[in-house]
C-alpha cells in the first residue's frame, strides 16, 4: 500500500521544482512563465504572488486549457507549502504540458524570503450572498462585481426612465449613483415612476429615490443633486467623476446640455426616450460613435414639437426602456458585450417589436465633428408650457 508520504515523494521526484529565489528571478524576466496559484479561495484572498492566476486545485484540469491553451508555455504552480502544487504539476504533465514547475516551499517560503505579495480585494460574505447570481456568470464573476461596486453612474432624472434604471443599477451593486432631479413627487408620476410612492408625495424626487435605493441595497452610495441641470452647474456635477451617464431627461435643453458636456468630459451616455407607445435607446460613446448632435444638430423649432397635451405615455414603457438603459450601463461598466454604440433601438409597445437603426457619426457635427462650431454650453429655452416637450420621462 502506498502512503501519502510515499506518493508525495514519488511525485516530487517525477516533476521539476524551483525555489522562491529562482522563481522570483524567472518571474522578473519579461517573457516569464504563467504563474498559477492552486490554493483555495480563502487562502488566495489572504494574499498571493503578484501576477498569479487563481485556479483552485479542484478546478485545475477543467480550467487550465482555457487559461493556458499553449502546452509549450512554461507554467509555475504554487500552493501554500509545495505539496499540492507538486501533485498539480504531475497532473499538468499528464495533460501534455511540457514545461511545468512546482514552487518548492510554496507561498510560505516565498513570503519568508521577503518576496512581494498582494492582498486582493474581495467581496465579503454578505456580498457573496447578495450577488451570488452575478458570481455564477463568468462575464461578471467576483472581478466584475467588484468593478460594479467601484463604478459611478450619474442618472439624469428620477422619473419614468430613471426609476427602473436606478432600481436595477442599485440592485446590481453599482457602488455610487448620482441622481440629478429638481422635481417633487406628484400623483401623476406614480403611474410609471416606480421608485417613488404615495407616502413621498411632495418630497424631492432625488431624495425619494435615494430612500428607496438605500432600502434596497446598502452597498450603494447615493449622491443627490436637487437641481435642474444648467450650463452653470453641469461642469461642477460632472467633475465628481462618473463612468457612465444614464440620460432619462424629459426635455430638450437638458438633453443638449448632457450631450455637449459628455463629449467634452469624455463620458458615455446611455440615452433613452419614450412617447406614448414608442421608446428608443442608444449609447453615445465619445470618440467611438455618434453623439446626440450628430443626429439632431439643433433642437426642433417649437412649431414642430408636439404640444404638451399630447405627451402621454404608457406606464410600463419607461420600465422597458429604462431597464434597457440599465443593461447598457452595466455592460459599459463591465466592459462586456456589444453596447448600443452607433445603433438606435426602437421599441413599439403596441406591436411589441424592436427595430434597430444604424447611426453614423457626422464629421460635420457641431460638437464632436472635425471643426466644432459649438464650444460652449447653450441654454435652450423650454418651448412648451409647463416645462415639458414631447419627450416625457
Ligand atoms: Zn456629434
Amino acid at each position: 500500500m502506498t502512503s501519502y508520504r510515499d506518493l508525495l515523494q514519488r511525485t516530487k521526484s517525477e516533476i521539476a521544482e524551483i525555489d522562491a529565489t529562482g522563481a522570483s528571478a524567472l518571474l522578473d524576466n519579461g517573457a516569464g512563465p504563467v504563474l498559477v496559484d492552486v490554493r483555495e479561495r480563502d487562502e488566495w484572498v489572504e494574499g498571493h504572488i503578484p501576477g498569479a492566476i487563481h485556479i483552485p486545485r479542484g478546478y485545475l484540469e477543467s480550467r487550465i486549457e482555457a487559461t493556458v491553451p499553449d502546452r509549450s508555455r512554461q507554467i509555475v504552480l504554487y500552493c501554500a507549502s509545495g505539496n499540492r502544487s507538486a501533485f498539480a504539476a504531475k497532473t499538468l504533465e499528464d495533460l501534455g504540458y511540457e514545461h511545468v514547475t512546482s514552487l518548492a516551499g510554496g507561498f510560505t517560503d516565498w513570503k519568508r524570503n521577503g518576496h512581494p505579495f498582494v492582498v486582493p480585494r474581495a467581496l465579503d460574505d454578505t456580498q457573496r450572498k447578495r450577488y451570488s447570481r452575478h458570481l455564477l456568470i463568468p462575464e461578471v464573476g467576483e472581478e466584475g462585481q467588484l468593478k460594479l461596486l467601484d463604478s459611478r453612474m450619474l442618472l439624469i432624472g428620477a422619473g419614468g426612465l430613471g426609476s427602473p434604471a436606478s432600481l436595477y443599477l442599485a440592485a446590481a451593486g453599482v457602488g455610487t449613483l448620482g441622481i440629478v432631479d429638481d422635481d417633487a413627487v406628484d400623483e401623476t408620476n406614480l403611474q410609471r415612476q416606480i421608485v417613488h410612492s404615495l407616502e413621498r408625495l411632495g418630497e424631492p424626487k432625488a431624495e425619494s429615490a435615494k430612500r428607496t435605493i438605500e432600502a434596497l441595497n446598502p452597498d450603494v452610495e447615493v449622491k443627490v443633486f436637487k437641481e435642474r441641470l444648467t450650463s452653470e452647474n453641469i461642469d461642477r456635477i460632472l467633475a465628481e467623476g462618473w463612468d457612465v451617464i444614464v440620460d432619462g431627461a424629459d426635455n430638450f435643453p437638458t438633453r443638449y446640455l448632457v450631450n455637449d458636456a459628455s463629449v467634452w468630459h469624455g463620458i458615455p451616455v446611455v440615452h433613452g426616450s419614450i412617447f406614448r407607445f414608442e421608446g428608443q435607446a442608444t449609447v453615445f460613446k465619445p470618440g467611438e460613435g455618434p453623439c446626440y448632435r450628430c443626429l439632431f444638430p439643433q433642437p426642433p423649432p417649437p412649431e414642430l414639437a408636439p404640444s404638451c397635451a399630447e405627451g402621454g405615455v404608457l406606464g410600463v414603457l419607461p420600465g422597458i426602456v429604462g431597464s434597457i438603459q440599465a443593461n447598457e450601463a452595466i455592460k459599459l461598466a463591465l466592459g462586456v458585450g456589444d453596447p448600443l454604440v452607433g445603433r438606435l433601438l426602437l421599441f413599439d409597445a403596441l406591436e411589441t417589436t424592436f427595430t434597430e437603426i444604424a447611426l453614423r457619426r457626422d464629421p460635420g457635427c457641431p460638437v464632436c465633428g472635425e471643426s466644432p462650431t459649438i464650444t460652449e454650453y447653450v441654454d435652450y429655452v423650454e418651448f412648451c408650457q409647463g416645462g415639458h416637450t414631447h419627450v416625457i420621462s
